[in-house]
């Protein structure tokens, strides 16, 4: 069960720098909680979106998928949320030397620890690093299917299901099908790419599995209903492992 490569991650997370809505709130919110038990401070020199290429790459950063919906830290720092997130730059520099942070080794590992309710490690640590060291950073390592599911172990009070974008089907923009195919692949439907595609027969037929699974009429168009009871399944695994 691995972690998303960077190549991976930009993948699932595609198109970047493109609004993303609620989705990182939740892994925000984990990664938070964690750093107030460790009465580790957030402060002013903390970066999360960036529309920007990689230095000497043609590849966007990871900082570049979002903006996400704002996120407040528990110190007050609000930040839009993207896919990659650097925390006190200041104290925590990008070497190629040894590592120098201010992060406890336990914190960490303790932010290494959340987990999807899928199971899936939400963040990686740039600390970790094998020839650089980018102690400040820390990305999401799994896919928005997965981080739909919900974190293990917390309560999702912030947490508002994925509205009905309109109807979904074979003429439907690639933003909204990819809405649905993020939607369907947090229920573990497979056999469709998960990410920015236009409709396709296996994401149809996954759609017309799903509709017959949940009684619905399987013509494999995504209407409000389909679409609330998909959102229902959602709503069932989050409580049942969350
Ligand atoms: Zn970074």
């Amino acid at each position: 069960m691995g972690i998303l490569s960077t190549t991976q991650a930009r993948g699932a997370w595609a198109p970047p720098c493109s609004r993303k809505g609620s989705v990182f709130l939740d892994a925000y919110a984990a990664i938070d909680a964690v750093f107030r038990k460790w009465n580790y401070r957030v402060g002013p020199n903390t970066w999360t979106y960036a529309c920007r290429r990689i230095t000497n790459g043609k590849g966007y950063s990871l900082h570049a998928y979002g903006p996400g919906d704002k996120f407040t830290f528990w110190t007050g720092v609000e930040r839009d949320t993207a896919v990659a997130l650097d925390v006190n730059s200041d104290r925590n520099p990008y070497t190629s030397g040894p590592l120098i942070t201010d992060m406890p080794t336990g914190m960490v590992a303790e932010i290494k620890a959340i987990r999807t309710v899928s199971g899936k490690q939400v963040w990686g640590w740039g600390g970790d690093y094998r020839s650089i060291k980018d102690a400040m950073h820390y990305e999401i390592v799994c896919s928005p299917k997965d981080l739909l599911t919900g974190i293990a172990g917390r309560p999702a009070s912030a947490w508002t299901p994925p509205a009905f974008p309109g109807t979904v089907s074979k003429t439907s923009p690639a933003s909204r099908v990819a809405a649905w195919r993020v939607l369907l692949g947090a229920l573990r439907y497979k056999g469709f790419k998960v990410g920015v595609y236009p409709w396709s027969g296996t994401l149809g037929a996954a759609t017309k599995r799903f509709q017959r699974r949940h009684g619905l009429v399987a013509d494999g168009v995504v209407g409000p209903k389909t679409w609330a009871k998909a959102v229902q399944r959602l709503v069932e695994i989050r409580k049942a492992k969350g």
